[in-house]
Formats: structure tokens, C-alpha cells, sequence
């Protein structure tokens, strides 16, 4: 079998991480999340300038340039043997990195390359964001939607707290920027054929089971 090349799309909680980790389970594929590996790469010298800089951007919603997403990506990807499969998460979301990862997918001859927009309205985009508390201890998210009244990390009794990309003014620029600078790299992965448009406001694993329906009938239309 041919590996499964994936990537998630859309407005901040749309769901992306949630999908991207079911599917990776699923079909034991490595997870390439772009805003884990700069959290891990600020984590090896956190006081050098890179490092502070790309976690004020993080903090504050600001996209980091692509040549540093693309370095992450492709030195994760060409570090993989050629039968493993792999979900990015949370990418590509400027014009520029959505069109590097087709021409790279394209330029492997691989026709398992899906790329699922998990379409949210901005609402909800903003309601999930106000429901989400996070705990600075061990990094663990919970949903007021989920934990009703939750105040303190289940694992560690940390008290949660609203983290700074969660905060209104974060969310609303990430969600201006979204329709900004994502929607055309939308736009572009549609006209080339390897974009999904997925609902993402529902149960998780009726969500889960959209996405597994696209990727099994592309399996098996040989
Ligand atoms: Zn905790």
C-alpha cells in the first residue's frame, strides 16, 4: 500500500489536532505538528533570541515565516522511510506553504495526498476558544464544554487558566488572518483536487468518520 500523506485545515479549534491524532492512530502514520516542533525547538535553548521570538509570535497568534515551517516539515519528512505515511497538523496555512507541499506531494507521484478543511464558522471558532482552559504545568487542555466548572488540572490539581492564544483579541485576529491568508491556499488545494471540505462542528467520531470515508475510497479506487 501506497503511504498516506494528510494535512488539516482551518480557523483555530477547528478540531484539527483531535482528527490529526485519531487518524494517525488509525493508519500508524508519524504526526508532523508544526506548533509542537516550535514549542519543542524554543524548548532546547529557551533565552537565545530565536527562541524568544518565535514564542512571543506563538503566544500572540502571529504566523511564523514559511521558510521556517518549511524547514521543520521537509527535514521531518525526508528524515522517514518512503512507506511511512504522515499527517501534518495544523499547516499548510499560507498560499506559499500550501503550494510546497503540493508541488512536493505531486513531485512524489502520490495520489494519497489529502488535504481535510475542517470548516467551522467564526463563532464557534470564538465560543470553543472561550470554553478552553490549559494547564501551565503539564501543557494538558480542557473544554468547559467537556469539564463543566473545571478550575483545576485533573493530573497534577494545577489550577487552569486561559491561555494568551485563547484570549478574544488573539482569536479575532487569528480569525481575520484566516480569511486573510488561508482561504486562498483553500482556494488553490481545491483547484488542484486534494482538498476536502470536512463540517467540523458535530461529535468527534462522526467527524472522524467522514474523513476515513475519503481516504478508504481513494484506497480502493484501483
Ligand atoms: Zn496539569
Amino acid at each position: 500500500m501506497k503511504a498516506i500523506y494528510a494535512s488539516f485545515i482551518g480557523k483555530g479549534n477547528c478540531g484539527k489536532g483531535t482528527q490529526a491524532k485519531i487518524l494517525s492512530e488509525k493508519y500508524n502514520l508519524q504526526m508532523i505538528s508544526t506548533g509542537s516542533m516550535l514549542r519543542d525547538w524554543t524548548l532546547k535553548d529557551p533565552n537565545n533570541f530565536w527562541s524568544q521570538k518565535l514564542n512571543q509570535d506563538i503566544d500572540n497568534g502571529i504566523l511564523v515565516p514559511s521558510a521556517i515551517v518549511f524547514y521543520l516539515w521537509f527535514s521531518k519528512l525526508l528524515s522517514l522511510d518512503s512507506n511511512q505515511g504522515v499527517v501534518f497538523e495544523g499547516s499548510p496555512r499560507m498560499l506559499i506553504e500550501g503550494q510546497a507541499m503540493e508541488e512536493v506531494f505531486r513531485w512524489m507521484d502520490n495520489n494519497q495526498f489529502f488535504v481535510f478543511h475542517l470548516d467551522i464558522p467564526d463563532d464557534e471558532s470564538r465560543k470553543r476558544s472561550d470554553l478552553r482552559r490549559y494547564c501551565s504545568k503539564c501543557h494538558k487542555t480542557y473544554s468547559l464544554a467537556f469539564d463543566p466548572g473545571i478550575t483545576h488540572c485533573k493530573d497534577d490539581n494545577t489550577e487552569v487558566v486561559i491561555r494568551d492564544d485563547d484570549k478574544p483579541e488573539v482569536i479575532d485576529r487569528r480569525i481575520k488572518e484566516f480569511n486573510q491568508l488561508v482561504i486562498p491556499t483553500i482556494e488553490f488545494l481545491r483547484s488542484k483536487g486534494v482538498l476536502y471540505d470536512i463540517n467540523g462542528v458535530g461529535p468527534v467520531e462522526e467527524i472522524a468518520k467522514n474523513i476515513d470515508k475519503i481516504i478508504q475510497e481513494k484506497i480502493n479506487q484501483k
